[in-house]
């Protein structure tokens, strides 16, 4: 508790308790949570505790919420919406990932949430405004206006069905519009509350500044590139404020205005120093919302007539049945032409018979979102031959694939082991054409050492693949019972088509060697990669 004080305290040495002149705001800001519920305790302890002592508290949500976790993904946002009703937010703007679940299912979302979505920029086809605007929220005759600016990046960063019929108005623009507009309202505080995000790797990474540079707004709350500001960063007059990711830290900005002088600081929270204090309430509601999921994790999602192979012995070495089915559902959700995917992101075998979504997701468990990119032939051939550099090695980075089928040599130098690539059409993989690919984001990212894949271009975002997985057995995809041969050992000729090029298909006699080697199993030499994931960027 002292420990609690002591930080509270910290930002609230400006006198909270306004005087005839002077009122502080303390407010409570969060970003790219993505699923995760670990801070809301505690932002509800800070904030309570603050109210009872006759503080200004506003908490804010700073988008890429709803979608990322279990209780979130299978309530389809439902289970967020409940903790920050309990908690008490003042508002939130959606994040590209708060479209996953669809326009439609944000909207309703938006309806069951106590608190205003603010997206100013978001418009529909006939030029209406898709969210509330702005909302101005008052204190002792302190008039705060607060708006919403989502990222046009959104059109790109989510399945684009879910933006289907939206456009997204520059930020800058918008937020001209908006300044003038709460300016107009008599606002003595302008907040921006903005999922923009400053990553370098973004080309929309100078927004959140194009933003700042407009004349009036005091401070901005940012979310999208999962940025710590330990102390924010100013730009003219403007505070920006962002507070890292996936809840492990909170943000605590504190406006003070004082005979129309405003002051301001921006702090962080880290929450693994471990001292604050948890409201148990809040920890009840989070619980309560978790069990709930039990229940949706025994619906039947499909069947299966065969043990579907998921054994980290086999995925993490070789092709099986699992692998090519939940590879099969990456081009299902996305019509790619081809999949890829780590072995070592499969986590389970499926017994024959029914199969539950909570099964689905003990294969599946990481939320993994499913993207595509545009990569050449070239790349695709690198992250083949990355794919079983390490055969016969269980690794997580061993590949699975859907949309094509290739052989390798194993006792070849590793990089050079890929000789014969086919397509499902039945030709041979061009070097020199693009292909869509569809993989996780971790992996088109460069995650397990798939540096290549990060090379692609036009990165788009789907759902997450358990969900991908679950709705292509649904479907009741025709199941087989062993591996397919997409990924095989070959011995013979380099077959390896460049632009142009033709080359002979795999003999029969190879193919028995393949699958001798194949069904073969290897127990010399096991050295388990453990399978670290890359601190995701997931913007
Ligand atoms: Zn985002």
């Amino acid at each position: 508790m002292l420990a609690f004080i002591i930080i509270i305290s910290g930002f609230t040495t400006v006198n909270i308790f306004a005087s005839e002149s002077e009122v502080t705001l303390v407010i409570f800001h969060i970003n790219d949570v993505h699923g995760r519920t670990g801070a809301e305790a505690y932002i509800s302890q800070m904030a309570n505790e603050l109210k009872k002592s006759g503080g200004n508290v506003l908490i804010f949500d700073s988008g890429d919420r709803l979608h990322g976790q279990v209780a979130a993904n299978l309530s389809e946002g439902e289970s967020m919406i409940t903790v920050m009703n309990a908690v008490g937010y003042s508002a939130m703007v959606p994040g590209n990932h708060d479209f996953n679940f669809g326009l439609e299912r944000l909207k309703e979302l938006s309806e069951a949430a106590d608190f205003p979505m603010l997206a100013a920029n978001v418009k529909d086809n006939s030029g209406a405004n898709m969210f509330e605007q702005y909302k101005v929220f008052e204190f002792d005759s302190v008039k705060v206006g607060v708006f919403g600016i989502i990222t046009p990046e959104t059109l790109t960063k989510t399945d684009s069905r879910n933006t289907a019929g939206l456009a997204f108005e520059a930020p800058a623009v918008t937020a001209e519009t908006m300044v003038s507009t709460l300016q107009s309202e008599n606002c003595d505080i302008i907040i921006a509350l903005t999922h923009l995000g400053e990553d370098e790797s973004s080309e929309f990474r100078n927004i959140s500044d194009a933003v700042a540079a407009v004349d009036g707004i005091d401070l901005i709350l940012d979310g999208h590139s999962h940025t710590l500001l330990e102390n924010g960063r100013t730009v003219g007059n403007t505070l920006i404020a962002q507070a890292g990711n996936h809840s492990q830290s909170i943000g605590v900005a504190e406006i003070t205005i004082s005979g129309g002088r405003i002051s301001k600081s921006a702090k962080i929270i880290d929450l693994s120093d471990g001292e604050l204090i948890p409201d148990e309430k809040i920890i009840a509601v989070i619980e309560a919302e978790e069990a709930k999921i039990d229940a949706i994790t025994s619906i039947v999602v499909g069947h299966t007539p065969v043990l579907l192979q998921g054994e980290r012995e086999f995925v993490r070495k070789q092709e099986t049945n699992l692998a090519n089915l939940i590879t099969d559902s990456l081009i299902h959700a996305t019509g790619a032409e081809i999949a890829i995917y780590n072995g070592g992101g499969i986590r389970e075998s499926i017994e024959a018979g029914a199969i539950t979504m909570g099964q689905v997701l003990t294969v599946l468990p990481f939320s993994n979102l499913v993207v595509t990119v545009e990569l050449s032939g070239a790349d695709i051939l690198k992250a083949l031959e990355h794919g079983v550099s390490e055969y016969p090695e269980l690794v997580g980075a061993h590949i699975q694939v859907a949309g094509l089928k290739f052989d390798f040599k194993p006792d070849a130098e590793p990089g050079k082991r890929v000789t014969e690539v086919r397509l499902s059409n039945g030709q041979l993989l061009d070097t020199g054409k693009i292909y869509t690919v569809t993989t996780i984001e971790y992996l088109a990212l460069g995650g397990d050492g798939y540096d290549m894949l990060a090379h692609g271009q036009n990165l788009i975002y789907y759902g997450g693949d358990a969900e991908a997985f679950a709705n292509y057995l649904k479907t009741e995809p025709d199941i087989k019972s062993e591996a397919e041969g997409r990924v095989s050992v070959f011995v013979g000729n380099p077959l390896i088509n460049t632009s142009g090029s033709t080359a002979p298909k795999t003999g029969d006699s190879d193919n028995i060697i393949l699958w001798f080697c194949t069904v073969s199993v290897v127990i010399i030499g096991l050295k388990v990669s453990p399978f670290i994931r890359k601190n995701r960027k997931c913007v």
